[in-house]
């Protein structure tokens, strides 16, 4: 398998600074007849007195991968642990494959969605391999098809297959990620959820793993969520951007629609922002 190699600044730099390039055609015919694979219908969630989200519609469509940014506290997490069932809204609901998330049906909606969070959320009394092979040992997969699916899987994420031996302490933070993904692919789910999958590692590190990941979600033409705070990683992943501030989506488009067709203000504050933060780092 090739073995993706880039300069750890390109994607970041290029991509902070122009349209996303397109490796696969920006059309991608849903027929209105097609139901989104999530829907949000008037959807938000208080703590007490706090909005994390103001009631919200949103729909995802099949094999699109949308990102989620905005700054710390805007309601990134609270979007995406809301359509994994993590937390109820406390107004409007949250449809995925047509079915109402409820406490009932969100542990069988649940298989049929990878989650990976930011620290990847391994169990460290596991190994890397008990980590990713957890649910389908729990679903009563036989030692030998969960191997199976496991070298399948350390292929895919360009994971040596002799580290999921190891514990997630002996394994690198980038290692760790690809476990996590594993893990999040492991029962080949139609959805795949990402919350700041990229945000703890260091900049070479995620600038390949940005290439990789890109590459495993066209190939498995998952339906994909993920959030990050790096407009210049949105615009790399993203067939739309969902820019979002203080629990309200502010606007859903593409970087061009962000950079020349702005909703408003703080759009144009917000990617100007970014702008000198990654001039400033290069
Ligand atoms: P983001 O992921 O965009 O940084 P979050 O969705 O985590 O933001 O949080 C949105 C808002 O909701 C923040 O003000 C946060 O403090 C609040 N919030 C999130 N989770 C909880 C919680 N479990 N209890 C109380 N407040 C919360
Ligand atoms: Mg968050």
């Amino acid at each position: 398998m090739r073995r993706a190699r880039v300069d750890p600044d390109a994607p970041l730099i290029h991509h902070a600074r122009g349209p996303p390039t397109r490796s696969r055609p920006i059309a991608q015919p849903s027929s209105p007849a097609t139901a989104p694979v999530i829907a949000l219908r008037g959807a938000g969630r208080t703590y007490g007195a706090t909005v994390a989200l103001h009631p919200t519609d949103l729909d995802f469509a099949v094999g699109d991968t949308t990102v989620l940014i905005g700054p710390s506290g805007c309601g990134k997490s609270t979007l995406l642990r809301l359509i994994v069932g993590l937390i109820e809204p406390t107004v409007g609901d949250v449809r995925l494959f047509d079915t109402p998330v409820t406490r009932q049906t969100a542990p069988a909606l649940r298989r049929r969605m990878g989650y990976v969070i930011q620290a990847g959320g391994l169990f460290p009394h596991l190994t890397a391999g008990a980590n990713a092979a957890l649910m389908a040992r729990h679903l009563g997969w036989s030692k030998a098809k969960r191997a199976e699916r496991l070298t399948e899987l350390a292929e895919q994420v360009h994971l040596p297959a002799d580290l999921l031996e190891r514990f997630p302490g002996e394994l690198s933070g980038g290692q760790r990620q690809r476990v996590a993904l594993m893990r999040a692919l492991m029962l080949d789910p139609e959805v795949v959820l990402l919350d700041e999958p990229l945000g703890a590692l260091d900049p070479m590190i995620r600038a390949d793993l940005q290439v990789e990941l890109k590459e495993v979600f066209q190939r498995l033409q998952k339906t994909v969520v993920m959030v990050t705070h790096d407009l210049a990683e949105a615009a790399w992943f993203a067939d739309r951007i969902v820019l979002l501030r203080a629990g309200h989506i502010v606007q859903a488009g593409t970087l061009e629609d962000l950079t020349q067709r702005p909703a408003d203000d703080f759009v144009t504050t917000f990617v100007n922002a970014q702008r000198s933060l990654h001039l400033e780092a290069s």
